[in-house]
């Protein structure tokens, strides 16, 4: 009932973050620019978020003080990071709001579990089977070949994962992953992979976003495109409740995201959910009249949700530590930010972190237009100018 909501946290207060990587500062971000102050909880002295926090407790997510120390300070906590012990977060929430819910993150930081939960919600996955023993390899259906092995727990960016096109394979993978738990689904035919993202409240309101259209490179997000004439109106339409009813299945308070898959024959597959502001959101920094930060922490400080619009159509190019590198020879260098910013509509990034290395996610750039035409000659025009 609506007395037993908790009253809103309002800025001045402080809010706090478990996670300090790139998604925890542009979660400072925004908080900061509504007026709170923000501390974040990280183990990592270089931590991206902690760099720009108005306090950074340098611990571990489990170390009690610090969890202490946080839930004194702070009248609402959040997660950027999808590993956070669940525990954590229950401990946290005896003194303090925490939103997501320990439960719900304990759900979806466990493969088996989430893919058992969103089809109890009423949304198809792809054929899977739970693998904890090789026993459950050898009894696993046929029409799992060519399939996927994914560790349960902890991967991320196509990380713990194998492609596996036999038994024998699979078997194999699995002794290489220290026989972890893990899922075994089926390889699908894609035509396209979109996300939706959405914001719920703690009165079970939902905002969402408009979905995005990803690209992925090596198991690793690459581009994210959304424009209205880019999805067939219907299968949007299927996402989008898809992701809510997931959410309030999971009866979610905060920013979530669900990634789809839609398949050669036009049906669409949930993927996975990632209870927190995700990388394919990025594109609502710039082109939306909020952003999934700005949610995020309206979301967690009992505040109204903010308006979703679109403002116009936008290309997201994730920019990985790869592009430190010269193609050829491998030598370090820096990108051209000058020609990347001379390029109209395209708004630069970056999460300060020191070390590039291939693969890790160092910034993005969002490319608009007035059209997604003019969007996508402007994002190839990054693109040119990065490459
Ligand atoms: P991660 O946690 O690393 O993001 P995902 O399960 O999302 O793991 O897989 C990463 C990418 O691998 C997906 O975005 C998709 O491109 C591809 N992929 C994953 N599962 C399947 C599948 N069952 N069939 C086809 N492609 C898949
Ligand atoms: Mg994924």
């Amino acid at each position: 009932s609506q007395a037993s909501l908790p009253s809103s946290v309002v800025p001045g207060d402080w809010l706090g973050i478990l996670g300090g990587g790139q998604l925890g500062r542009m979660f400072c971000h925004a908080a900061q620019s509504l007026g709170y102050k923000v501390a974040v909880l990280d183990p990592d002295e270089h931590s991206p978020a902690g760099a720009v926090a108005d306090l950074h407790i340098q611990a571990g997510y489990q170390d009690e003080a610090a969890l202490a120390r946080l839930s004194e300070r702070c009248k609402a906590i959040t997660t950027e990071f999808e590993n956070v012990p669940a525990l954590s977060l229950e401990t946290l929430a005896d003194n303090v709001r925490v939103s997501p819910a320990g439960a719900a993150v304990a759900i979806v930081q466990d493969r088996i579990q989430e893919k058992a939960f969103i089809r109890k919600a009423g949304v198809p996955v792809a054929p899977y089977v739970a693998v904890r023993q090789s026993e459950d390899i050898v009894t696993a259906p046929d029409t799992l070949f060519p399939g996927i092995l994914k560790v349960a727990r902890l991967g991320y960016d196509g990380k713990g994962q194998a492609r596996v096109s036999s038994r024998a394979e699979a078997m194999a993978a699995f002794e290489g992953f220290q026989q972890a738990e893990c899922v075994l689904e089926a390889m699908l035919p894609l035509a396209s992979e979109l996300s939706v993202i959405l914001a719920r409240g703690y009165d079970g309101k939902v905002a969402l976003f408009p979905s995005a259209q990803n690209e992925h490179r090596d198991g690793i997000l690459a581009v994210s495109t959304v424009d209205d004439s880019l999805l067939d109106a219907s299968l949007a339409g299927q996402a989008a409740d898809a992701a809510v009813s997931i959410a309030q299945a999971l009866e979610y308070v905060g920013v979530l995201c669900v990634e789809f898959f839609v398949l050669r024959d036009g049906s669409l597959v949930a993927n996975e959910i990632a209870p927190r502001p995700h990388n394919s959101g990025h594109f609502t920094m710039n082109a939306s009249a909020s952003s999934q930060f700005e949610q995020q922490a309206r979301a967690m400080a009992g505040l109204p949700l903010g308006n979703t619009d679109s403002l116009c159509p936008v290309v997201m190019l994730n920019l990985l530590g790869d592009l430190w590198f010269a193609e050829n020879s491998g030598t370090a260098r820096e990108p051209d930010w000058a020609g990347v910013l001379a390029i109209p509509g395209a708004k630069l990034h970056l999460y300060g972190k020191a070390q590039a290395r291939p693969g890790r996610k160092m910034g993005h750039v969002n490319v608009l237009g007035a059209t997604l035409a003019e969007a996508r000659v402007r994002a190839q025009q990054v693109a040119q100018i990065l490459g």
